[in-house]
């Protein structure tokens, strides 16, 4: 779908400057903004929303991608051992809800992240919203 000025996009928190990583930091990308000159955007953290503090203990995905947590036949474990499944998918959800909300139609998303990455292991909130008809971009 071409870009109109109708059009607001959803976009991962952490590249947007705010420190919203598990590390309690954030991964800046110029490219990210230079795509959103103009334009009207809301970050989100599928993370905290989802209930996770910050900073906090990094998380994998263990068993499959984020389809597969979503199906139950996967799960997020974090490195301590923590099963944190269901607060990435609470997130995810949340972040699709907004998205229906404002009827957003594209999302840029933080790549190689277990909830936003898309390309090589899909995140669950990227999972969530390619399922449910929304452009991811990653950056
Ligand atoms: S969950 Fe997404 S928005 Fe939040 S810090 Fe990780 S990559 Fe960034």
């Amino acid at each position: 779908m071409p870009d109109s000025h109708d059009q607001i996009f959803l976009v991962s928190a952490c590249l947007t400057g705010l420190c919203t990583r598990y590390d309690g930091v954030s991964k800046p990308s110029s490219a990210c903004m230079q795509r959103l000159r103009g334009q009207r955007w809301i970050p989100v953290c599928p993370e905290q929303l989802g209930g996770l503090a910050t900073p906090r203990t990094a998380a994998d995905l263990v068993g499959g991608d984020g389809n597969d947590v979503l199906a139950g036949r996967a799960a997020v474990i974090d490195r301590q051992g923590q099963d944190v499944s269901r607060q990435f998918i609470h997130g995810a959800r949340q972040c699709l809800a907004l998205a229906r909300v404002q009827q957003i139609s594209t999302a840029l998303l933080k790549a190689r992240s277990p909830s936003c990455g898309l390309n090589g292991k899909t995140g669950v909130t990227a999972a969530l919203l390619a399922a449910n008809g929304i452009r991811i971009i990653e950056f």
